[in-house]
């Protein structure tokens, strides 16, 4: 971090459940005002109050149940908008000047994919001028404009973190601070593991799997940008002043010593899996049938294919994907049945996923055999498993997931002081 600024330039993020009523505003105004008093330029990032999104497409799914992409986004930018309007007034109430703006007005320019745009460039001269003038800039979250077609997108959810790094790194900024409804990036999900304990700090590439992996206390794109850029982040409460987590780029010595093998356990309830039943086993069969999934823009996660029977010269091919995608998934795979010769597909919706992620598995062989003895004790059955260097996953029942990452956190001794682990507000939806 630059330490030789007299004045520092900190990018503030603060999510839906830090601002969810009028008094949340009001306490977050205050805060933000009281940075800026200490000598600081501000720069802040809102989210649409409370569960504002999801009531917007509940809203949107009334009408109609695919909605048009650009009219979703326009729909759900507004969320934002009145945050950053109220956020605005509410600093004014305190005395100092607010100047509210929309991802657009912010240049937060963007690729043309609807629901999840990509950040491709920011130029932020408005953010500039404002606060030259000493005025604290308030900038919608999660949402730009497409540099093709000039229509308003959004990032996908969870995108208004990314906001915040990308403008952090735009505007060279210090720090970028996530404030939230837990104190920082824990072991576990506070709200599944009440002996989660939070961690001082966590590198980029740790940061990266746990996201990637389910725990939506950041964004995973954030990390990614965040990582680009070598931009500090600071993870922690709107909702009590403790010092959070820094996700950097190497850990200090000291939080290395303390460090377990598993930095944390992330849980995913969001996906699907899909099993395509008596495959040819040829050459060929599972190229064309990933190529039709990639033609319809489906990202999956993981794969296994069975062993086929000698007899039969069948075999299974199951993978995951996200339970939004699946019937995209469904009628695409049912478009080339004939043409591949499968007997039937299976849709399952209702499964998890769960996540050990720490780089010091790479030095540690025995995690494998560890967690699934845990998994086993805990009666949890495992369906698939992938691995990278410093992460192992696993499928199974979505109703055993909750019990199976609390078995893991035991087994890997990561369990604190019960009381540590505070859920501040939001409603976890
Ligand atoms: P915001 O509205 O502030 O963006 P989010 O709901 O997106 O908040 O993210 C914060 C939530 O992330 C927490 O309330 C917590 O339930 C969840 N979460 C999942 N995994 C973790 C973790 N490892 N550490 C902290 N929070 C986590
Ligand atoms: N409001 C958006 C969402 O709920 C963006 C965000 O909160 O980061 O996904
Ligand atoms: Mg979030």
């Amino acid at each position: 971090m630059v330490q030789n600024k007299v004045m520092g330039l900190i990018v503030q993020k603060y999510g839906g459940s830090s601002v969810a009523d009028a008094d949340g505003m009001k306490r977050v105004a205050a805060r933000i005002v009281a940075t800026k008093r200490a000598g600081n330029q501000v720069v802040v990032v809102v989210s649409a109050m409370g569960d504002t999104t999801d009531e917007l497409i509940d809203l949107a799914n009334q009408i109609t149940p695919i909605p048009i992409g650009r009219e979703l986004d326009m729909l759900l930018t507004a969320g934002e908008r009145i945050s950053m309007a109220l956020l605005a007034m509410a600093i004014s109430n305190l005395g100092h000047e607010a100047r509210s703006f929309t991802g657009s007005q912010a240049g937060v320019i963007t690729d043309s994919a609807h629901g999840r745009a990509r950040i491709i460039d920011v130029s932020p001269g408005r953010i500039q001028e404002a606060i030259k003038e000493g005025a604290i800039a308030i900038v919608a979250g999660f949402q730009g404009v497409s540099q093709d077609t000039k229509d308003i997108t959004t990032l996908g959810r969870g995108g208004s973190d990314t906001t915040a790094v990308a403008l952090a790194a735009a505007l060279d900024a210090d720090v970028c601070e996530i404030y939230t409804d837990v104190d920082g990036v824990f072991t576990a999900d506070p709200r599944v593991v009440p002996t989660a304990r939070k961690l001082k700090s966590v590198t980029y590439e740790e940061m990266l799997e746990l996201a990637a992996s389910g725990a939506k206390v950041l964004h995973l794109r954030c990390v990614e940008y965040a990582r680009r850029y070598e931009m500090p982040i600071h993870v922690r409460s709107s909702f009590s002043t403790n010092e959070g987590t820094w996700v950097v780029k190497n850990q200090p010595e000291g939080d290395i010593m303390e460090q377990a093998i598993i930095s944390g356990i992330a849980h995913d309830k969001s996906e699907a899996k899909i099993t395509i039943v008596g495959v040819p086993d040829r050459t060929g069969v599972a190229a064309r049938i990933f190529q039709a999934i990639a033609d319809a823009d489906i990202n999956i996660d993981m794969i296994v294919q069975n062993v086929s029977a000698a007899s039969t010269g069948l075999t299974d091919i199951s993978f995951t994907l996200p339970k939004s995608e699946g019937p995209n998934a469904t009628s695409t795979l049912q478009r080339i049945q004939g043409e591949v010769g499968f007997a039937s597909i299976q849709y399952d919706d209702q499964i998890g996923k769960l996540s050990l992620i720490g780089a010091g598995m790479r030095s540690h062989p025995g995690v494998t055999a560890n967690f699934f003895a845990a998994m086993s004790e805990a009666g949890v059955n495992i369906e698939m498993i992938s691995t990278s260097e410093i992460r192992i996953s696993i499928v199974c029942r979505a109703a055993d997931l909750e019990r199976g990452v609390r078995a893991a956190h035991t087994a890997f001794e990561l369990d604190g002081e019960p009381g540590e682990a505070v859920v501040y507000g939001g409603s976890g939806r």
